[in-house]
């Protein structure tokens, strides 16, 4: 695995194409894009990384996983009649289908579901302790102390979020939020303003492995769930493709991160902040069809 792990780091490294990075936060838009890191924590904790494992970055919209099993854990099953469990074929920013749809925004992985879960795990308190409560969440999943939010991107995203800010006085006016879209939103950009390496991300993602070793942060049939939404709406309008080309259950943001799901055997972190044309890191995504293929680790055999 470390052989393979080092391969897959010079076979990205040595890629003239490796995509474009996102300049609409524009605290992202100086992120050097020659850079690469995998890393892959094992139910059993054992932990193996290439590349620039150990290099921080912005998980942005990764951050909508553990929102989610946050938000779960707050509603349960009350979480989806403001929110749907189905892909969007649209670009994760999209307002179209929400006017359509009386404001219940297809899925909580996309920008307007993610403000839904946001406006969910903030009820009643507010969001410096809501953060806190996910901050203290995805500690607990990796056990790592150290993990915070980086405050310059999440106030680069704050002032130019003007698509977001449409989304939340949308879905507010069809009463699919709680709590003031000011509130929501500034809970929403420090929570995608989270800063983690692919080290700490891949062992965050530990809880949603099949496991008896691993942090039980969530119930089985959450987590089946859980992963069952990363694989049909992970990537966005690329979630087809990646499910296609990986066969594992994945996240990606628009800071060049995507966790990895194997179920019963790993969570997988690969980072690099060149994008595809779906969103999705480029090299990150090409990386794990290597990965899949050479491990046959695709849940569909
Ligand atoms: N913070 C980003 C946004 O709301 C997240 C999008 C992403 O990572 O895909 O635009």
């Amino acid at each position: 695995m470390q052989e393979l792990l080092s391969e897959i780091a010079k076979v990205a490294e040595a890629s003239p194409d490796k995509g474009e990075v996102a300049t609409y936060i524009p605290e992202l838009a100086g992120v050097i894009p020659d850079q690469f890191g995998i890393a892959v924590a094992f139910e059993d904790g054992r932990l193996l990384t290439a590349g620039d494992a150990e290099v921080p970055f912005s998980i942005q919209s990764v951050s909508k996983v553990f929102a989610l099993a946050l938000a779960l854990g707050r509603v349960g099953d009350q979480l989806w009649y403001r929110v749907g469990r189905e892909p969007s074929g649209l670009s994760f920013d999209s307002i179209l289908l929400l006017e359509r749809e009386d404001g219940i925004p297809r899925n909580p992985f996309i920008n307007a579901g993610a403000l839904v879960t946001t406006d969910t795990y903030l009820a009643g308190s507010n969001p410096r302790e809501a953060l806190g409560e996910l901050l203290g969440f995805i500690r607990a999943a990796a056990d790592d102390d150290s993990i915070h939010i980086n405050e310059k991107v999440a106030q680069s995203e704050l002032t130019t979020g003007h698509r977001n800010f449409s989304l939340a006085h949308y879905l507010a006016s069809c009463g699919n939020l709680r709590s003031s879209v000011d509130k929501v939103l500034g809970t929403y950009c420090h929570q995608c303003g989270i800063e983690m390496s692919c080290r700490q991300l891949a062992m965050a993602g530990r809880f949603l492995i099949e496991s008896a070793n691993t942090p039980p942060l969530v119930a089985a049939l959450r987590r089946r769930r859980i992963n069952a939404m990363m694989m049909t709406c992970g990537h966005y309008d690329g979630s087809g493709d990646f499910a296609f080309r990986v066969g594992l259950p994945g996240k990606s943001g628009v800071g060049g991160g995507i966790l990895v799901i194997a179920p019963g055997r790993a969570s997988i972190a690969v980072w690099s902040p060149g994008l595809n044309r779906y969103g999705n890191s480029k090299l990150g995504t090409e990386a794990m069809e290597m990965f899949a293929k050479r491990t046959g680790w695709s849940v569909f055999g």
